[in-house]
């Protein structure tokens, strides 16, 4: 059985080693994950800030659940700003 090290410094073509193959593939991961986690910031804003018309009350509530959080009406309007 051969030792890793020596799989490692198996030369595949001039000068490249099958170590210099695994550091490109895990570089190119490191690279893929790092990007996955720089473009997964942008996130879509599902929250937007509501009046309710029963009770007053001014909060953020989820795009797909617009109701109020105070008293649980329907019956709110898209507030500015
Ligand atoms: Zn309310």
């Amino acid at each position: 059985m051969e030792k890793i090290t020596d799989i490692l410094n198996y030369t595949l073509y001039d000068g490249i080693t099958l170590a210099h193959v695994i550091g490109l593939i895990v570089l190119i991961m490191i690279v893929n994950y790092v990007w996955k986690k720089l473009s997964g910031k942008e996130r879509p804003n599902i929250y937007e800030k509501i009046r309710c018309l029963k009770c007053g009350w001014v909060g953020e509530v989820s795009k797909y659940h617009r109701v109020c959080r105070k008293c649980g009406s329907n019956n709110v309007q898209k507030s500015p700003g």
